[in-house]
């Protein structure tokens, strides 16, 4: 492995292509199979952490209970009595979330009643 061989691989982590090497050393990529399988390999890693961006995932619903939990009780064993409490905890969120669900729904009540009624 030359020189120019690693200068390549120790910037090619952080170049789009080998074109964003420079001149020199993209040409030294054009007759290097050593850099050339190395930049293949950054290209495929490139692509596949594009894919990622599309991807979607949706945390269990207790995972906020059980981190405020943890944060707030960091002594906590992990023990049934742990599971317990974020069990009360993810309740006590779900509870709070259809509590604000229904004072949002209450008050676009109120608001249509009292326009219809001055419109009446
Ligand atoms: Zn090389």
């Amino acid at each position: 492995m030359s020189t120019l061989c690693t200068v390549v691989r120790l910037r090619l982590p952080g170049v789009d292509s080998v074109d964003d090497l420079g001149e020199r050393l993209a040409r030294h990529v054009e007759t290097c199979l050593t850099c050339q399988a190395e930049s293949a390999r950054y290209r495929t890693l490139r692509h596949r952490l594009g894919g990622l961006a599309e991807q979607t995932t949706t945390a269990p619903a207790t995972l906020v209970p059980s981190v405020v939990i943890r944060i707030e009780n960091p002594d906590l064993e992990e023990t049934g009595d742990r599971r317990a409490v974020v069990r009360r905890a993810a309740i006590a969120v779900s509870a709070a979330a259809g509590a604000a669900v229904a004072a949002t729904a209450g008050t676009i009540i109120v608001i249509g009643l009292r326009r219809a009624h001055q419109a009446a």
